[in-house]
């Protein structure tokens, strides 16, 4: 029998396998160009077969994206652990902590690896059929800085800005203003922007003399559609 490695839950039945599995994609991912220890120490650490239809647990760290219903997906592990690195390495993280944004909650994948990076997770998910497996997800695995919210995040949550970092996780083929505005100083927003054959990683830095941006390659992700469903 295989031996499970003390306080490491085995939920899917995958044991060590899982822990094997996940050590060869941070593997991948480094040499993929992924360098940020702590990212790639957030991707060891997430069980990210928790977050997928248990049909799929088997493929849960492979390099991959995977359906997760309601035409969703959930990032390849490259994308969330660029998207994340990039954000980190923006001024307001220096030295830890930050308040972000994710637009796309999902599977809360994504908001699941930042939780342990940064001192405040929100993130807000159009499809409440998602939502709502998603919210019992993060509670049950004990992810008690993440608050996620039902609603269209094209314009972000002005309530709560401004915010250190936003991340959308849905293609647009425009940034709206208004979700530029709620960047704090020395903040930085990254989204997948172009039409659905064609989308670059963008990333937007706020300084005090006006936005920078810069492109960091081709991405593939769903599309960020307008108002919200059930
Ligand atoms: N970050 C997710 C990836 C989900 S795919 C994860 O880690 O699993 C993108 C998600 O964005 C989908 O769930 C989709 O429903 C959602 N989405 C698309 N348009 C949106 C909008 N306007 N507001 C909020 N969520 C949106």
């Amino acid at each position: 029998m295989m031996s499970l490695r003390h306080g490491q839950p085995d939920t899917a039945g995958l044991g060590m396998t899982s822990q094997r599995a996940r050590d060869r994609l941070v593997d991948d991912l480094r040499a993929k160009g992924i360098a940020d220890a702590h990212v790639l120490d957030a991707i060891r650490t997430v069980p990210r077969h928790l977050f997928i239809d248990e049909a799929l647990a088997s493929r849960a760290y492979e390099n991959t994206a995977l359906p997760i219903g309601c035409g969703q997906t959930i990032s390849q592990p490259w994308v969330v652990a660029r998207m994340t690195e990039v954000l980190l390495a923006g001024p307001n993280f220096a030295n830890g902590g930050g308040k972000v944004l994710e637009i796309g909650t999902g599977s809360g994948y994504q908001a699941a690896v930042l939780s342990g990076l940064v001192d405040q997770v929100y993130s807000i998910e159009r499809i409440d059929e998602l939502l709502r497996p998603t919210r019992r997800r993060l509670r049950k695995l004990g992810y008690g800085n993440i608050r996620v919210r039902h609603d269209d995040g094209r314009i972000g949550w002005p309530e709560l800005a401004p915010f250190d970092g936003i991340l959308v996780t849905a293609a647009t083929a425009r940034i709206e203003p208004a979700l530029l505005d709620q960047l704090a100083e020395g903040g930085r927003l990254i989204a997948p922007v172009g039409p659905s054959s064609q989308q670059e990683l963008v990333c937007y830095q706020r300084d005090a003399d006006g936005i920078t941006e810069s492109n960091l390659g081709a991405v593939l992700f769903v599309p960020l559609l307008s108002g919200t469903v059930r």
